[in-house]
């Protein structure tokens, strides 16, 4: 059978497309594309005449056959999205799914990926951390999921829409504080990029007083949970001494 691409396009700058990735955009027989109009562009840049069919959302599982049919027939597929990497927050999923259970080979073909260059460039810990994707739209969604991440040690990375990015830093500030560490990560790769650095209230503030930095896209970092001063020690020790207890009861 042929093989499925999964293509990173760039999130800004058209010079961060791999080599590797306009090969493989040429060579394939057809590029599965979350919006053709869309791509029809890049490909432009690129002087590329490969054939786009729509992939997205709403018809991902039914086109998904007519993509197998063509893997199966021995071509090969490329599936990109309109930036970065598939199936981070676009689709692509139910494909990739499809294409492995029928056993055909699915290839990553990395790039551009908006979450990991603002965490590249954070300086917040980079070791272990959370993605969670779009918030809820509507408050008390919002509110709902940040309170099940208030306490998580991993640092927490988020996408939001420009015009909810200032209550949302709102809601993040009432969730985790004040005081918590947290950066703002917007336009990365293009012309006006903004990464600011900031405890919550001050970044509130910051982008409060600045509606342009309410205007294009961007993501939200947020440092994990950290337990207060002597916490987590005291806890252990606890743990320890029930422990033996424990041990020791009938
Ligand atoms: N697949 C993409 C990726 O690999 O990052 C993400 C697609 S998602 C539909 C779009 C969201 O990604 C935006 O709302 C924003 O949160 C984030 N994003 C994409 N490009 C960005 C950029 N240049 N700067 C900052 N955030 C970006």
């Amino acid at each position: 059978p042929g093989t499925l691409y999964v293509v990173a396009t760039p999130i800004g700058n058209l010079d961060d497309i791999s080599a590797r990735a306009l090969r493989i955009l040429r060579e394939v027989a057809l590029i599965a594309a979350e919006d053709t109009r869309h791509s029809v562009r890049l490909l432009q840049h690129f002087g590329i005449e490969t054939p786009l069919a729509a992939c997205h959302e709403h018809n991902e599982r039914e086109q998904g056959g007519r993509f197998l049919a063509r893997l199966q027939a021995g071509e090969d597929v490329a599936l990109i999205s309109d930036a970065g990497t598939p199936l981070i927050s676009d689709p692509g999923y139910h494909l990739v799914r499809q294409v492995r259970a029928a056993g055909c080979p699915v290839v990553p073909v990395p790039g551009a990926c908006a979450l990991i260059a603002a965490l590249s460039a954070a300086g917040l810990p980079s070791d272990r951390f959370i993605f969670e994707g779009f918030l809820p739209a509507k408050a008390a969604g919002r509110r709902a999921r940040l309170e099940q991440v208030r306490e998580e040690p991993r640092t927490l990375i988020f996408y939001e829409a420009p015009h909810r990015i200032l209550e949302c830093l709102e809601d993040m500030r009432s969730v985790f504080g004040e005081e918590r560490p947290a950066l703002l990560a917007r336009e990365l790769t293009k012309t006006f990029e903004t990464l600011k650095g900031l405890p919550l209230a001050e970044l509130c503030a910051w982008v409060a007083a600045d509606s342009n930095q309410q205007r294009g896209e961007c993501v939200v970092l947020v440092a994990g949970w950290q337990a207060p001063e002597g916490e987590e020690a005291v806890n252990a020790d606890a743990l320890r001494v029930l422990d033996l207890l424990l041990a020791e009861m009938p």
